[in-house]
């Protein structure tokens, strides 16, 4: 046992004698509340007795009321998180066993990978200085791409009606027999982050090959997001190709910057859509995100649900400039840093929110994961009632999960600084940008008016006028000042923490989950012989979604990719995807379609 098991065993010792005590507490509440009931009932006795009614309404009080205070029950298991089951085509099965037995074939699999392969060739990279379209030749690879397209998926380019927004965003329209469905939208992005030219080495195969080696595809954007690009194209040719015919219309969309906030494509695709279709015309959207994992025991799938809000906050300090062998106590770069050394010294403290996506998403997993240690499942279910279980789960999750901070409260990182040109001149201007990531319980709001609390001290000290998002707020007015701190949004795309997509018994929640229950249920791959359960996702980061909320409250993160399927993961050297899994990502897109088709769970 090393020291830091020892440590984790003595807290889980005095965690148990904690809840121990919690439980003697609890258990002499519970004889108070019932002694004062059993004596409430004596004393009103005879007065009940002489008023019959009142007995009635006295009884339903106590049995609504009173009664479950006395039994401290928790919640059956199943009733936490609940549970749809797998939900297949009817009308449309057998356009799915057609297609199923074909993606079980070699040649279709080779050939999808070769699709794959062939997109992660073009290297459609979103630089984040490009001008916009049309006045940067840097976009024009994106014709390439779309050149690739038309020529690997025909079928597509003769049903589908084709728009290009803001020149190279695509958006496909294949129409259905029944205009009175709201369409399916399903949307990727044709852009990938670049390679940094320093670590081209590194990788086992150079990162635009689109190398298939017998078991991976390799290259960038062979996890993010060309498998949702390909997927998508490729489920749509197959369906196209065995003849089948949409009743509800599908939308297909593809952004091309998404890789830099989507500021040129999901924006102009926005705009077209709402122009073309309204807004809540779409019946579901499924945009890139989530995926499932594949353990011992289960399957845990985590379509995302909501994401964080983002601001990039720029921290300015003017001070009189001068000869540097004279030079004052603190200097403008000096005085950053104390404001920057002030907020990391602040930093946002995470914390568990009973509502919250992180939460529910702990919640299914002590429901249906039985690999969850029994301590930390004890935990979590009893922090449902008890806040010291509650307090004693951060505690936990805090020390054994990296992303605990980022998934349970506001992130704040100073990413950029400059200041300074030359060693005998004092500098006249410093800068800092500090990103944050904004709890989905907060907003732009409340951060501004944290971030100004924080430092308005340091300012006060080194005599600093303070304007804080344009509001003065310290003035040395009369006094010398030192300088101004200026707050800003740095450019300005504050963005609030994403609208909550509906769960429970909303109908394209259920179809989503029963599709992905269904889809993995029927596969054939070795290990998925296993239970599946959909718990909700949260992203640390953004899609291009953030800017599709007006499209539809049904907004769906999730790529169908088994996260042991990617090499290295994405935006990094050695991006890879398990071509097995690949073939997934098709079969889900292919469910999707058929399901949406035909579902009374969608409007
Ligand atoms: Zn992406």
């Amino acid at each position: 046992m090393g020291v830091e098991e020892a440590r984790t065993g003595e807290a889980y010792r005095r965690f148990d004698i904690a809840l121990a005590e919690e439980d003697r507490r609890s258990t002499q509440r519970k004889k108070i509340i019932f002694a004062a009931v059993f004596s409430a009932f004596w004393f009103s006795a005879r007065y009940i007795f002489e008023h019959p009614n009142f007995l009635k309404s006295t009884f339903n009080k106590a049995s609504k009321e009173l009664l479950p205070l006395l039994w401290n029950n928790e919640a059956p298991s199943s009733a936490i998180c609940p549970q749809t089951t797998a939900l297949a085509p009817v009308k449309n099965s057998g356009y799915l066993g057609t297609l199923e037995a074909e993606y079980a074939t070699e040649e279709f699999r080779l050939q999808a990978y070769e699709s794959l392969g062939g997109a992660i060739r073009v290297p459609t990279i979103a630089y984040d200085d490009l001008a916009p379209p049309g006045q940067d030749e840097r976009w024009e690879i994106f014709e390439d791409l779309h050149a690739y397209l038309e020529q690997r998926f025909p079928l597509v380019h003769q049903n589908l009606n084709k728009t290009h927004v803001n020149k190279f965003a695509l958006v496909y329209h294949w129409q259905g027999s029944d205009d009175s469905l709201k369409p399916t939208l399903l949307t990727a992005h044709q852009d990938v982050v670049p390679v940094e030219p320093l670590t081209v080495d590194e990788w086992h195969h150079p990162p635009f090959s689109g190398y298939y080696d017998g078991e991976y595809i390799w290259g960038r954007g062979s996890c993010d997001d060309k498998p949702g690009l390909i997927g998508t194209f490729t489920a749509v040719e197959e369906l196209l190709r065995i003849g089948f015919k949409p009743t509800r219309s599908v939308v297909l969309a593809y952004g091309i910057d998404e890789e830099r906030g989507g500021i040129s494509g999901a924006t102009a695709i926005r705009d077209y859509l709402l122009a073309t279709y309204g807004e809540n015309a779409f019946s579901i959207l499924v945009d890139e995100g989530g995926g499932y994992r594949v353990t011992d025991d289960v399957i845990m799938s985590t379509p995302g649900v909501a994401e964080k809000g983002k601001f990039d906050v720029r921290f300015e300090i003017s001070a009189p400039g001068g000869h540097s062998s004279v030079p004052p106590e603190h200097t403008s770069i000096g005085m950053l840093a104390h404001v920057i050394k002030q907020l990391e010294d602040n930093p946002h403290v995470a914390h568990l929110n009973r509502s919250g996506i992180y939460y529910n998403l702990l919640q299914c997993q002590a429901a249906h994961d039985p690999g969850l240690s029994p301590r930390l499942r004890e935990l979590i279910q009893r922090s449902l009632k008890s806040h010291l279980a509650l307090s004693a789960l951060e505690a936990e999750l805090a020390k054994s999960d990296r992303l605990f901070g980022a998934l349970a409260g506001t992130t704040q990182a100073a990413d950029v600084i400059r200041g300074g040109v030359k060693t005998n001149a004092l500098p006249e201007h410093a800068e800092v940008i500090v990103n944050h990531r904004i709890d989905i319980h907060s907003s732009v709001g409340a951060l501004k008016k944290r971030i100004t609390a924080v430092v308005q001290p340091v300012a006060a000290r080194l005599g600093l006028d303070l304007d804080a998002f344009g509001e003065t707020v310290v003035s040395n007015a009369g006094q010398e000042s030192a300088g101004q701190l200026k707050i800003s949004d740095a450019f300005g795309t504050a963005l609030e923490p994403a609208p909550i997509t509906p769960m429970g018994d909303s109908g394209p929640f259920k179809l989503l989950s029963g599709t992905i229950i269904g889809v993995l249920g029927a596969s054939n791959r070795t290990g998925y012989d296993k239970k599946t359960f959909i718990a909700p996702g949260m992203s640390t980061g953004n899609t291009d979604t953030k800017h599709y909320w007006k499209l539809t409250k049904h907004i769906f993160r999730y790529g169908h990719i088994n996260s042991a399927d990617s090499f290295n993961g994405a935006h990094t050297v050695n991006e890879a995807l398990r071509a097995e899994g690949f073939i997934e990502a098709i079969r889900f897109f292919t469910w999707i379609i058929l399901n949406a088709d035909e579902s009374p769970l969608l409007e």
